[in-house]
């Protein structure tokens, strides 16, 4: 079965305003030193932002890897069902939303993920959140521009 290599964390810019976002192996990351823990630290040229590599950490103590759980948040994102995942992947219905639950935690970190691996939209990927009905913060802030009183000044 064919699909995108996996990226690590440091392999490319987390910053959405970058002009380098989620671009893999662009040159434009650098190390960057360790932190007091010990963790690789990273930092991109571009914008200067660092990171570490523990970004994504909705996979940590999971009992899939990485590779799978992205590959069925893509495939939800691709629209296909929840039914088709467990039929073709063999995980279940509640495993995957529990992912996607734990996901909507790190919105940033997952849609960077997403995108750099497998090329998704934005229509995409907010189709991916209705399956939880929580877009996370962004849904949030979203809905609070929305909701913006506008001209209530005027006399
Ligand atoms: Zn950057």
């Amino acid at each position: 079965m064919e699909h995108t290599r996996l990226v690590s964390p440091g392999s490319f810019c987390w910053n959405q305003a970058c002009p380098d976002f989620g671009k893999v192996d662009h040159g434009n990351i650098i190390k960057f030193g360790r932190t007091k823990k010990g963790t690789q630290r990273y930092q991109c040229r571009t914008c200067e932002r660092t990171f570490v590599e523990t970004k994504g950490t909705v996979f940590y103590g999971r009992h899939h890897d990485q590779e799978t759980i992205l590959e069925c948040l893509a495939w939800l994102a691709e629209r296909n069902s929840l039914a088709a995942i467990h039929r073709v992947k063999g995980i279940k219905e509640e495993t995957v939303t529990a992912w996607l639950r734990e996901a909507a935690k790190h919105v940033e970190q997952i849609e960077a993920l997403l995108i750099a691996n497998y090329r998704l939209t934005r229509a995409q990927l907010d189709a991916m959140w209705t399956y939880v009905g929580n877009k996370g913060q962004k849904g949030d802030m979203r809905k609070k521009r929305n909701e913006a009183p506008s001209g209530a000044a005027r006399p």
